[in-house]
């Protein structure tokens, strides 16, 4: 029996310290709208990889210009764990999700313990372009968060496509932001959810977006929510829900940081919350029947 909630207060305290290193990339964090250089990234990403020998990279497809790159368990430790595909930096203007997915990957590079709970394939930075120029769309003004279609024509969701089918998924979690905010939320795709709801009111209420009236379910903006910091929303073409229908996953969540607070306490609690969802839905794969 694995003792998750021991294996979390170690990963947390291990990816508290970690902000603290890496302080080449950490340097470009300080000013968001040169957040993001691709040869800073590429070398961090190299680093990570090269510092396990569970871990490979590969180059997924070119976008504009810029290498798509994923990271992956390699084949052969891929077999009988839960599989979790985890994706950011869709939206070049919510560059956080990058750094996050980065730290998480390189503690997971460093502790066996996690890789023996489950294998994962990442994308950290989905839209280079985007990041490098602050912009939430691609060079061609296209949001690709609403091209994950049934129809996508998109070269790079097709690659995505033809590179991550033929794999079971526990999981998908695409990392975003919500620029104008000041609150965490996660969307989820069924309002039954139960890793993002126990994950969320694990947080302080201060940091959890609510609804309007502070009654469940209700409506903030455009998204209806079923409990502080949970969210569904009617937009369609997204990565995450292309991850519940094309990947299969049955469970599949889009997180959003609060892009209006400041940006390391954010990247730490964006990690916590993160490594937080991950063990509920390991808790809850681990109590299915095995496919
Ligand atoms: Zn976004």
């Amino acid at each position: 029996m694995i003792r998750y909630p021991i294996l979390f207060f170690l990963f947390l305290n291990y990816s508290c310290s970690s902000f603290s290193r890496n302080p080449s990339y950490s340097a470009l964090q300080e000013n968001p709208r040169s957040l993001f250089k691709m040869a800073v990234y590429l070398e961090e990403l190299k680093k990570i990889t090269e510092s396990s020998s569970i871990l490979e990279l590969e180059t997924l497809t070119y976008s504009d210009g810029f290498p798509v790159v994923l990271v992956t368990s390699k084949s052969d430790d891929n077999k009988e764990k839960p599989h979790i595909f985890l994706n950011a930096g869709t939206h070049g203007n919510e560059p956080l999700g990058v750094d996050v997915v980065l730290r998480f990957l390189e503690i997971y590079a460093r502790t066996p313990k996690l890789q023996n709970l489950f294998s994962l394939c990442a994308i950290p930075a989905l839209n280079p372009w985007g990041l490098t120029h602050f912009k939430r769309r691609n060079s061609k003004n296209i949001d690709l968060n609403r091209e994950f279609k049934t129809d996508a024509t998109s070269k790079l969701i097709l690659s995505l496509q033809e590179r991550l089918s033929g794999q079971d998924y526990a999981a998908v979690i695409d990392l975003h932001g919500a620029p104008k905010k000041k609150y965490f939320f996660t969307i989820v795709n069924s309002k039954n959810d139960v890793a993002a709801a126990r994950t969320m009111a694990k947080l302080p209420s201060e940091e959890l977006l609510f609804s309007r009236d502070g009654k469940y379910p209700g409506k903030r903006g455009s998204y209806s929510m079923i409990a502080p910091g949970v969210a569904i929303s009617k937009n369609q073409g997204t990565l995450k829900s292309w991850g519940n229908h094309f990947l299969k996953a049955p469970l599949s969540y889009t997180m959003e940081y609060p892009g209006k607070r400041e940006a390391n306490h954010t990247k730490k609690l964006y990690l916590e919350i993160l490594t937080s969802l991950i063990f509920e839905i390991l808790q809850i794969q681990g109590k299915q029947e095995p496919r």
